[in-house]
């Protein structure tokens, strides 16, 4: 033990067996003081425990494409290798190679942005929440910004819409009510001290109904009128039109644009397919204002996340998306080729005795995008007396496997299950399912 962890680790672990066992003698747990070889190994679990990652990879069975506790994107191969070359070594990250001298970080992925969104500048900071408290703090602080009763959601970690504007120093002035909001709410309340009107995706949350939003070209047009930006957080913004694969349309970062939106701001992360970032496009005079700010320096992007995204957005520029993003792949895979690696799941669970049926369900994109829409999918259903159980011990399996439960079936979306993981997949399944009812 101590060649492997060092004396100091393993004395620590030896100390901690020890005083387990002595808590145990003196409540009576046990008789007498265990086998020397008891000790050890319960030293050496400690040692495993300590030294194990807490951060390991899953298999998603869920369905759920960006699955905000799983990691939500999985990166594409272009990706991984630009984060390793970056990672690696060194890097013109802000040095300025046709100059010899310094250059900046900002400048990094702003031709692609700007070539793909139609934008006149961008900016890359670390996610989307540090975004939005940045375009607030940097162009509203102290002054009023219009929102609509209807966007004032939480989006989940405790990401708030009036706790963000509250601590980007802006004065959060709501208008219209939950279900409904028409565009005289906003021009009412627009005065002198008006900094911007915004506008908030509702994420994971849908009011459907008798409801009412005005447009964002009427409220382009508003804010132009009085000079004032209008500020869009997409959330889950995307390139690609979803509507192709029968999800509910949502405007794509370019359309947001054309429409009039003088900032847009958008995760990395979500349905664009790359690493945790976030990503605002827009008019050059604000960015520059947002690239000025102190946060813009506290919030920077760092390399490898600059890499991924680079080599992620090179995806789009060349119209490769569905060949070569992960998040893209699983949108557009058909119901023919789910249904396939069902049948093959299933093939090879029954020749070891498991059983299972194929059941028709959905997927759904998730990341607190497109709530209500979803993509029609085969799930494969163990049969069990007990899925609760099961589903612990799956979670437990060497790489955990992470299903859902719905009427007391476990269930397994192959959407999800990337090809690389699929065979150590079914052969941890295997493993735990045989030694089942
Ligand atoms: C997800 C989301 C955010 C937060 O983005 P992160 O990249 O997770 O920081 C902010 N606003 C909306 C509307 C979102 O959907």
């Amino acid at each position: 033990m101590i060649s492997i962890y060092g004396r100091p680790l393993t004395l620590q672990a030896l100390r901690a067996a020890l005083d387990d066992y002595r808590e145990k003698i003196l409540s009576g747990e046990l008789a007498r003081p265990p086998a020397d070889e008891k000790i050890l190994s319960k030293s050496a679990e400690f040692l495993d425990d300590l030294v194990s990652p807490t951060l390991f990879p899953v298999i998603n069975a869920t369905g759920i494409i960006v699955h905000t506790n799983l990691g939500r994107a999985p990166l594409s191969q272009h990706a991984l290798s630009a984060l390793q070359d970056a990672a690696k070594g060194y890097s013109n990250l802000e040095f300025d190679i046709a100059a010899g001298k310094r250059g900046s970080r900002l400048n990094h992925a702003q031709k692609l942005l700007r070539q793909l969104s139609g934008a006149e500048d961008a900016i890359i900071v670390n996610n989307n929440a540090s975004a939005v408290l940045l375009m607030l703090s940097a162009l509203c602080k102290e002054r009023e910004v219009i929102i609509s009763r209807g966007q004032l959601v939480e989006i989940g970690g405790g990401f708030r819409i009036p706790d963000v504007m509250a601590q980007s120093g802006a004065h959060l002035v709501e208008v219209g009510t939950t279900n409904r909001t028409h565009l005289y709410d906003y021009e009412n309340r627009i005065n002198e001290n008006t900094a911007a009107i915004m506008v908030a995706h509702p994420s994971n949350f849908r009011v459907i109904g008798f409801t009412a939003e005005p447009s964002i070209e009427q409220l382009a047009q508003l804010a132009l009128k009085h000079n004032i930006p209008l500020l869009f957080d997409q959330g889950s913004g995307s390139f690609l039109d979803v509507t192709p694969y029968s999800l509910d349309y949502e405007p794509t970062v370019q359309e947001g644009l054309q429409a009039g939106v003088d900032l847009i701001a958008f995760s990395g992360d979500k349905l664009l397919g790359g690493p945790q970032a976030g990503i605002i496009c827009g008019k050059e005079h604000l960015i520059g204002k947002l690239k000025r700010h102190p946060f813009a320096r506290a919030m920077r992007a760092d390399k490898l996340c600059l890499a991924a995204l680079i080599a992620t957005l090179t995806h789009y520029l060349k119209e490769e998306p569905l060949q070569k993003i992960p998040v893209w792949q699983m949108i557009a895979q058909p119901l023919s080729s789910i249904t396939q690696t069902a049948e093959k799941w299933q093939r090879t669970l029954q020749a070891n005795l498991i059983h299972v049926e194929i059941i028709n369900g959905r997927s759904r994109v998730g990341g607190g995008s497109l709530p209500g829409s979803s993509l029609p999918t085969k799930l494969v259903a163990i049969m069990t007396t007990d899925a609760q159980r099961l589903s612990k011990a799956l979670r437990h399996a060497s790489v955990p496997i992470i299903g859902r439960i719905q009427d007391d079936k476990l269930l397994l979306d192959p959407r999800t299950v990337l090809p690389d993981q699929e065979e150590d997949f079914l052969n941890s399944l295997i493993g735990i399912c045989k030694n089942y009812d």
